[in-house]
């Protein structure tokens, strides 16, 4: 007799395999469009241990989820955080998982990288949006862009392919969008560009920062042509390539075009609740369920009944009478 595979299936029909874990809600950075200066996190009690968050992620592999992303927050400021990579490497080796993966700002990369590599990381996203010291300390507050270079061309050198992920916002990175992807195509590295995200208070006001990508694209086609791409990941950007420069380039547009018909993802944050939707509030609590027992019944469970009601999508918009559109940073659920 053979056994049915192991998979969640959504109300919509969709199957979910993707799960995206923010391992923290901290971050050495304080990026204008995702975290206001003075944030306030979450009391270290309230986390999961990086035990519990292991326990976690493998009930979800025993689900038929095929491909973990690691965020944040920083991820890579978590205190032992390769604990948690040495052991998710085994669902690689055995097979019952694709791809683990991290997505950073690249301040810790240098000293990281060959210890991610040799837990099988393969690619990694890395978030930089300009090439300009004095603008790069504007938008990240506290980051040193020296570091994040030095990260990159560490993990380079350790074999992991990066993809640098820039979200575009108007009146700050505008101007130098062409130039990031000249340097990343140059070096062998994709780029994704990614509209911002009414997503937490942050100081700044979200209309004004919104630079939809349909109007970038117009731009970077007088420069360049690019040409239609069927590349997927997995995830929400679509591709083209850009001729003249071999490259590929993803758009992610989350407000002038929803990608949630494909969505195949969930989100568990630190304290261990599950977000069935970015742009949803509706959530359920993991941590209650796997600290009552030590077996993995109760999570499985609640984990059923959650993706029972994942919603059909996310309702974006960037309303100035209405923002954050979603009361959560993007720290939160990690993006
Ligand atoms: N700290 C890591 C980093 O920056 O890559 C991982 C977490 S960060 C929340 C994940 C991604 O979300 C980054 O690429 C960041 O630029 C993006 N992001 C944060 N806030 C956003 C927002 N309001 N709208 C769109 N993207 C956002
Ligand atoms: Fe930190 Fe990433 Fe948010 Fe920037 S985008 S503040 S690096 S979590």
């Amino acid at each position: 007799m053979s056994l049915a595979p192991v998979e969640m299936i959504d109300p919509f029909g969709r199957r979910v395999t993707y799960l995206r874990v923010s391992v923290t809600d901290r971050c050495d950075f304080r990026c204008t469009y995702c975290m206001s200066e003075d944030m306030t996190f979450l009391p270290r009690r309230d986390l999961l241990t990086l035990e519990e968050l292991d326990r976690l992620c493998s009930a979800f592999v025993a689900k038929g989820i095929r491909k973990i992303r690691i965020t944040g927050g920083e991820p890579l400021v978590r205190k032992n955080i390769l604990f948690l990579f040495r052991q998710l490497a085994r669902h690689l080796s055995s097979g019952a998982l694709d791809e683990v993966t991290l997505t950073t700002n690249g301040s810790q990369l240098n000293r990281f990288a060959g210890a991610l590599a040799d837990c099988g990381l393969k690619r990694i996203n890395v978030s930089l949006d300009t090439l300009d010291r004095d603008r790069f300390r504007e938008i990240t507050r506290w980051g040193d862009f020296d570091q994040v270079m030095a990260g990159i061309a560490a993990a380079q050198q350790a074999g992991i392919a990066i993809k640098l992920n820039t979200v575009a916002v108007r009146g700050v990175n505008d101007g130098e969008i062409a130039d990031i992807i000249a340097f990343a195509h140059g070096r062998g590295m994709d780029v994704t560009l990614i509209e911002t995200m009414p997503m937490g208070e942050t100081g700044s006001t979200r209309a004004d920062q919104y630079l939809p990508l349909s109007e970038v694209r117009e731009r970077l086609g007088t420069r360049w042509t690019l040409e239609e791409s069927d590349y997927a990941t997995g995830g929400p950007a679509r591709y083209v390539t850009i001729r003249e420069t071999g490259g590929r380039l993803g758009f992610i547009t989350p407000l002038s075009h929803n990608f949630c018909e494909s969505c195949n993802r969930i989100r568990v944050t630190c304290t261990g609740t599950l977000y069935m939707c970015l742009g949803q509030d509706d959530a359920a609590d993991l941590r209650t369920p796997l600290r009552a027992s030590e077996g993995d019944d109760l999570v499985a469970a609640a984990i059923d009944e959650a993706i029972g009601r994942k919603p059909e999508g996310h309702d974006f918009v960037i309303d100035r009478d209405r923002e954050p559109a979603v009361s959560r940073h993007m720290s939160v659920t990690g993006g």
